[in-house]
């Protein structure tokens, strides 16, 4: 299966780049898959209507200062590499935040994978906080969406996963990460003999995943604001580096904002 790599979105956190260098410049990085004639989208990064008009973000947009650029949206990118928007047959939801479901408006045919617990939690926010990572203009053309929960019984490099998505080919698996978001998940994608995980926002620079490697202060500090389930997502992050171990590198992990593979993936550099 070919992947590409699209930047879907420029954020540019205020403060993050004097607190720490590499958080400066930060990608939204999304998948395009070509499965067969159709096209898959792992995450949708930020849409249109949003670069045309940050505030619609609400408050999070004072800190994310996001670069405003058409161009860099999912669906201007498909349309520059000679494809339709409605080529794009599902785009499968790492977790519904505003910097990750912006850009689903821009796909309406498109049918919307996610875990069964993020669409609640979008859905039913159950506090305040909870609530106010999910935008209702980003749902309101009324996405055509398909929720997981069953787990499948085979594992994935020890890990739960769910295979056999309606529609989709057998190299694409989801592995449940919930922490970040009540019903997070990664995206596995088979080429070859390789595995890619598109692990959202499991983590945020590589570096907090390498062994015996403690995260940055300011990553520990925007995590425990950013994560519902703090506890739970730095389980997870173990259970990644698990995988990394255990792979005899086989699998490569990538995570939406983790500026260097990004830049090490796509090829391209990321511009403020
Ligand atoms: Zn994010």
């Amino acid at each position: 299966m070919k992947i590409h790599h699209l930047n879907c979105g420029t954020i540019r956190p205020r403060m993050a780049g004097v607190l720490n260098p590499a958080m400066a410049l930060m990608p939204c990085h999304c998948l395009l898959l070509e499965a067969g004639a159709d096209l898959v989208l792992v995450d949708a990064g930020i849409g249109l209507a949003d670069m045309a008009e940050p505030r619609r973000l609400g408050p999070m947009s004072l800190v994310l200062n996001l670069k405003q650029e058409p161009e860099e949206t999912a669906v201007r990118q498909v349309e520059r590499m000679g494809f339709a928007p409605g080529d794009v047959k599902h785009i499968l939801c790492t977790h519904l935040d505003l910097d990750h479901a912006g850009g689903l408006a821009d796909f309406p045919q498109a049918r919307v994978h996610v875990m069964e617990a993020e669409h609640e939690a979008c859905a039913h926010p159950g506090t305040a906080r909870e609530k106010k990572r999910y935008r209702p203009c980003h749902f309101q053309h009324g996405p055509d969406w398909v929720t997981h929960q069953e787990l499948s019984p085979e594992k994935w490099f020890g890990l739960d996963c769910i295979r056999d998505l309606p529609g989709l080919p057998p190299e694409i698996v989801l592995i449940p990460l919930p922490g970040h978001t009540r019903g997070h998940m990664g995206v596995a994608v088979k080429t070859g003999d390789a595995w890619l995980l598109h692990c959202g926002d499991a983590y945020d620079l590589r570096d907090e995943m390498l062994e015996g490697r403690r995260s940055p202060l300011t990553i520990r500090l925007f995590q425990h604001v950013a994560h519902m389930d703090h506890p739970g997502a730095m389980d997870r992050k173990e259970a990644l580096k698990a995988v990394v171990r255990e792979s005899g590198g086989t699998v490569t992990l990538m995570a939406t904002h983790e500026p260097a593979e990004y830049e090490e993936l796509s090829g391209k550099r990321l511009f403020g």
